[in-house]
């Protein structure tokens, strides 16, 4: 390890998703005519959201042995992962985790309790959508760090990748864990290697090459994939 872990401040004014893509997450295409009752349903799950998440960020630069010992973790990868492919061509490397904190866990299960279906429904949605903007907000903080050290050339990108997908086995979160301590900010590890709270999100932050993170569906993994995540972040890629 190169550095102690940082907290990142986050506001969660900051985090909020757009009506589209939490309606995008349910299945709803994009451009879709919406009823006023699913649009006040939107509505009433961002002010419920803004009021009980308590979002928190935590980031630790890390150089590539350290980081390649995290994703080793219980050696259960895939064979040929993309981060196994892309984390020794990066310039720089962070762990990191966010959370939006237990109330919205707590909000979620008392819709449910309640019968509020549709709500609880939205509600996880954009949860869900808020938790990876607050990772897309550490993602650019640690590319606005290494730029003002003079430490991210033209051309480079910060991208990140978590455990459970592509390949990079869900146990790996045990080394991550063990690394960053996102108990530090509330989040604890359960023994599925699930987050508590849910709405979190924790992985490595990969800073180089834009080309590095354009890649083919070529690895084991893909040959199951149904969500193909990948393709949407490539794309995003060439119109930044
Ligand atoms: S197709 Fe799926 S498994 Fe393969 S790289 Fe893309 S997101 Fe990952």
């Amino acid at each position: 390890m190169t550095c102690a872990p940082r907290h990142i401040p986050l506001q969660i004014d900051d985090a909020l998703p757009s009506r589209d893509d939490v309606l995008a997450l349910q299945g709803v295409p994009l451009g879709h005519a919406v009823s006023p009752a699913i649009a006040r349903t939107f509505d009433a799950a961002i002010r419920l959201l803004a009021d009980c998440a308590t979002p928190r960020g935590l980031l630790l630069e890390v150089d590539q042995a350290a980081f390649e010992s995290v994703y080793r973790g219980a050696g259960r990868n895939a064979d040929r992962t993309p981060i196994g492919d892309i984390y020794p061509q990066a310039g720089a490397l962070a762990l990191f985790a966010v959370t939006l904190g237990p109330r919205v866990t707590t909000e979620l299960n008392d819709c449910f309790k309640r019968g509020e279906v549709a709500l609880a429904a939205m509600l996880d949605a954009a949860a869900s959508c808020t938790a990876d903007n607050l990772a897309e907000i550490v993602e650019q903080h640690f590319a606005t760090l290494l730029r003002d050290r003079g430490d991210l050339p033209p051309g480079q990108r910060a991208l990140r990748y978590s455990p459970g997908y592509c390949g990079w086995d869900i146990s790996g979160q045990r080394r991550l864990f063990d690394a960053l301590q996102p108990e530090r900010i509330g989040i604890q590890l359960g023994d599925t290697f699930l987050m508590d709270p849910l709405k979190s999100v924790s992985g490595v932050i990969v800073v180089g090459p834009v080309e590095i993170h354009r890649f083919g569906m070529v690895y084991p993994a893909c040959r199951v994939c149904t969500e193909r995540g990948c393709r949407t972040r490539i794309q995003r890629l060439s119109s930044d």
